[in-house]
């Protein structure tokens, strides 16, 4: 028991490191493999976890499934081997029990799980009583609400130590991401559970090798938490995901290359110029924000005139002229088309609001 409790608080320890760095391969495949990536990983010195898929969720039947229970005795000679704690993903309730059951430290809720309230929930019910922190990753779709779903229902199974994997999201159709990054939502959700770990898995945001420095760096510098990459001695033959792992020395070379910021300002002058950049910025946004209640009169009593005078609201070619207008003043300002083509559209909806009002008034 008291060896028991002692573990717990050195897990909770190493998940409360900053940044946490979670890496491994994408499955376990052999014992050798295990072993050898494991070694490698805890040689380069910048690994906390040690992650390894054992049951893999493929979206098409006819890929590799995960070599099962049989490989969870290889990650218990891991993490004898290197020190490192293991993670694994689960996504049943048996699953969780075999886990457990071979001192898996770290359990993950996979995309394809999060999206399913009935396997989130059998999960959930294996971990009652149980003491182990769980990761979930956001649903394969860009829905908020089954996220959070997700950690609520592992929450109220008693579990203490929950923390959030940003993965991306899928959507149809070859983009520059094998599942978009969708930045806003992993950001709404560091917004509504402050206190939750937030870490990022670029490896399966980008599906390729040769952007994954480039958004590791993306999320640590939107102050994420840590980072999951995938690893593998041999890369290219890898049975799952061969694209976008690296090997264990490549993963050590984009950790020391990244730059690590932190949120927080230490020195007190630096707070105080941030402060008074911030007064500032809160000044102009007032202004901005007066600016467009004037606007909006204005918009009314054009909306007034146009109902007098039986005009239709939406005149196009007045409003191809504005945008024209904005994108020659907003360009040598600085600005860019997609900002101000976003910004206009905004507006321009919030006017025929107020005029649609009017003319139904
Ligand atoms: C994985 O981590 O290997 C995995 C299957 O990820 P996801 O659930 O994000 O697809
Ligand atoms: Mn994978």
């Amino acid at each position: 028991m008291e060896q028991t409790l002692q573990q717990e608080a050195s897990i909770n320890t190493i998940l409360a490191k900053r940044p946490l760095i979670i890496s491994g391969p994408c499955s376990a495949e052999t014992e050798e493999q295990v072993l050898a990536t494991a070694s490698q990983l805890a040689a380069t010195g910048k690994v906390d976890i040690l992650r390894a898929g054992i049951w893999k969720p493929r979206t098409r039947p006819g890929s590799f499934e995960g070599v099962g229970t049989k490989g969870l005795p290889w990650l218990q000679k891991a993490k004898e081997l290197t020190g490192l704690p293991v993670a694994v993903e689960v996504a049943t309730g048996k699953q969780v029990e075999d886990a457990l059951h071979f001192g898996v430290d770290v359990l993950w809720i996979g995309a394809r799980t999060t999206v399913n309230p009935f396997s989130v929930q059998d999960v959930a019910d294996a971990l009652k009583g149980v003491d182990v922190p769980v990761l979930i990753k956001n649903p394969i779709n860009p829905d908020l609400e089954l996220w959070i779903g997700a950690a609520e229902r592992v929450a109220k199974a008693g579990i203490k130590n929950i923390g959030l994997i940003h993965r991306g999201f899928s959507s149809y159709g070859n983009t520059e991401y094998r599942n978009a990054p969708m930045w806003h939502l992993a950001i709404e959700m560091k917004r509504r559970f402050p206190e939750m770990l937030m870490i990022n898995d670029p490896s399966h945001i980008c599906g390729r090798r040769d952007i994954l420095q480039e958004v590791a760096q993306k999320a640590i510098d939107l102050d994420f938490d840590g980072l999951i990459i995938e690893s593998h001695i041999d890369p290219d033959n890898a049975w799952s995901d061969a694209k976008q792992q690296v090997t264990p020395d490549v993963l050590g070379a984009m950790i020391s290359a990244m730059i690590w910021r932190k949120e927080d300002i230490i020195s007190e002058e630096l707070h105080i110029q941030m402060d008074k950049m911030r007064a500032q910025i809160n000044q102009l946004d007032d202004e901005l924000l007066q600016l467009l209640g004037q606007r909006m009169k204005v918009a009314d009593k054009i909306g007034q005139y146009k109902k007098d005078n039986n005009i239709t609201i939406l005149q196009t070619n007045r409003w191809n002229a504005i945008l024209e207008r904005a994108f020659v003043k907003g360009g040598q300002l600085g600005l860019s088309q997609e900002f101000i083509t976003k910004y206009f559209d905004a507006v321009h909806m919030e006017s025929i609001n107020h005029q649609n009002k009017i003319m139904n008034s």
